[in-house]
């Protein structure tokens, strides 16, 4: 068992989703805070019972882990594969790419983002992101970083989509599911600064 970040405030807390009912350790994470509204929580798909992935998550997620697997990683070791769906339904798949100048690196979310563009695509509808160590298993489903939040929030206005992001564990049993709105709240974009993004609008 390892400790994983927080998903939803940050810190580090073991053990944090349970299985059976996508409750949260209430040490940790309110329950209440997700009852109000739906929540689109996925975990334990296992179990049966449970909510199910639809067939195009189960395919981005696929896809994600396909990818996960090419990561140039010489110095964290660790696998992150990232799969977008554009809004004609094409997957465009990237790694997380390491540097010696630490800084350097790239994600794998951006770097599924700049492929894409490259491939002429800017609007997409989700993204599905996976993770493991060089040793172990992420229990808890990765979640993308402040930076890739803030591309695809980016991405989010040009594309006219709330984008979907699909964050899964290592053996894909445990499954969040947000909007780039929820994971970057009062988020600043290309609409603020009052740009005309309609010309860069692409599929
Ligand atoms: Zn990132």
């Amino acid at each position: 068992m390892t400790n994983a970040p927080c998903l939803n405030r940050g810190i580090t807390q073991k053990n944090k989703i349970m299985s059976g009912n996508f409750q949260w350790n209430a040490a940790c994470c309110s329950a209440k805070t997700l009852k109000g509204k739906k929540q689109n929580i996925i975990g334990d798909m296992m179990e049966g019972n449970k909510m199910k992935l639809k067939d195009y998550q189960t395919e981005l997620l696929n896809a994600a882990e396909k990818a996960m697997e090419k990561a140039y990683n010489p110095y964290s070791n660790f696998y992150v594969g990232a799969a977008l769906l554009t809004t004609d339904d094409k997957i465009i798949t990237g790694a997380n790419y390491e540097n010696a100048s630490y800084g350097n690196t790239m994600c794998a979310e951006r770097s599924a983002l700049l492929r894409a563009n490259a491939e002429g695509y800017r609007k997409f509808k989700a993204i599905a992101i996976i993770a493991r160590g060089e040793n172990f298993d992420m229990d808890q489903p990765i979640s993308p970083c402040g930076a890739c939040r803030q591309s695809l929030f980016e991405a989010s206005q040009i594309s006219d989509v709330d984008i979907e992001v699909i964050m899964s564990n290592t053996k894909k049993d445990t499954v969040i599911i947000k909007k780039i709105s929820e994971l970057l709240p009062y988020a600043f974009g290309p609409l603020d600064l009052g740009v005309n993004i309609e010309k860069y609008k692409r599929v």
